[in-house]
């Protein structure tokens, strides 16, 4: 049994223009100690089914599915027992860490607030724990920092600090939200380092929630890529860095600068993610996809296995096993007549030319999506 299964989690908000179905039959398992990927744009609903695990959807409900964190159904317990597994057992660190922080206490304090919501400790136990979560998520001097306000720490910093607060209970699963939005580069790279020495302890789950290909596939053993509530693409990160087999992948993959590939421009996949009150029919992502035919606007397609083009995904999660690769494309139901034709060029950074090695060389971490018929689309 994994640590985190979902099973079908279908979310709904309900608007003036009608109901939105933000999260439509996402299954997925997450083992201990594992990292794994949720991958998408903004509004594709990765953040959403985030909160949904611990409860914590403010105006959406939950209409479909269950979540079973060690054998336990989330969805059917008390709030009361729901909070003490929150931060306890399952931690989220939010995304825009000024925001999800206080300003009117000092983050010492808001650490050590979050080890007393849990466990009966002194406030020396607490402040001296507060300080030792400071150092572990790499705050300089944290002694004399556990009395600073959040306005007196940096943007990384606020991130850390949420990180702390998420680690305060030493937490089973981890839930990471855009960790690195609108930082820097070089306090982005701080902050993978951080979630990379977390996830070497291998002790403790990371699910890490992200728009940027490019961070999940550094941070992670498995990606589930989700395009308007629904998983397209899922699987083992080299297999889905190297051999994308969803064209919405491929896009992401492409939109990923990288040293020395040679192009003037970054790729950028054509038109916006559908409003979730009026979908598309049949495949959602058609309407942007360069390879769209007939069949695409008539059928969803279901998630295959890419090898087999047997269906993985019944409501189960995982049955054929969480590392199998799938995706949810007709090519690999054999539907679609013409085919995808884009290719993965994996480009050396050291070389100058910008000419790549073989696609099949997992060594290098350089890569783009090279498409030569779809020039300008997807490249
Ligand atoms: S099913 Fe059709 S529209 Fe959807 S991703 Fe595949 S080729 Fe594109």
């Amino acid at each position: 049994m994994a640590l985190l299964e979902v099973e079908n989690l279908t979310i709904q908000f309900y608007t003036d223009d009608g109901v939105v179905r933000a999260v439509d039959g996402v299954s997925y398992e997450i083992e201990a100690g594992e990292t794994v990927g949720l991958v998408g744009e903004s509004g594709a609903g990765k953040s959403v089914a985030s909160r949904a695990l611990l409860g914590l959807l403010e105006d959406g409900e939950v209409v479909a599915g269950e979540v079973r964190f060690d054998g336990r159904n989330l969805l059917e317990l008390s709030s009361a027992r729901l909070r003490e597994i929150r931060g306890n057992e399952i931690a989220i660190a939010f995304q825009d860490a000024d925001a999800a922080l206080n300003p009117a206490y000092t983050v010492g304090e808001q650490i050590a607030e979050a080890i007393r919501a849990h466990e009966t400790v002194t406030d020396t136990a607490a402040r001296e724990r507060s300080i030792a979560l400071l150092e572990r998520v790499g705050i300089p001097e944290p002694a004399s920092r556990y009395t600073d306000y959040p306005h007196q720490f940096s943007s990384g910093m606020c991130q850390r600090a949420i990180i702390a607060i998420a680690l305060a209970c030493d937490p089973d699963l981890l839930i990471v939200d855009e960790p690195t939005r609108g930082l820097d580069v070089t306090v982005q790279a701080q902050l993978l380092e951080l979630l990379e020495d977390l996830s070497a302890d291998g002790e403790m789950a990371i699910q890490l929630v992200s728009h940027d290909l490019g961070v999940v596939a550094d941070q992670c053993e498995r990606v589930l890529v989700i395009y308007a509530g629904k998983i397209v693409e899922r699987g083992p990160v080299e297999d889905l860095f190297y051999e994308p087999k969803h064209p919405y992948t491929a896009g992401l993959l492409a939109s990923i600068p990288r040293i020395g590939d040679g192009r003037d421009r970054l790729a950028s996949i054509p038109g916006r993610m559908p409003t979730r009150v009026q979908r598309p029919t049949g495949c959602q992502f058609h309407p942007r996809c360069p390879y769209a035919e007939a069949v695409c606007a008539r059928r969803d397609p279901e998630l295959v296995d890419t090898a087999t083009g047997t269906p993985v995904d019944d409501g189960e999660p995982d049955r054929e096993g969480p590392t199998t690769h799938a995706a949810a494309c007709h090519e690999h139901t054999g539907d679609l007549e013409e085919g995808l034709d884009y290719e993965v060029r994996i480009v050396d950074s050291t070389d100058d030319d910008g000419c790549g090695e073989s696609a099949s060389d997992p060594g290098d971490d350089s890569a783009a999506v090279d498409n030569p018929s779809h020039e300008g689309e997807l490249r």
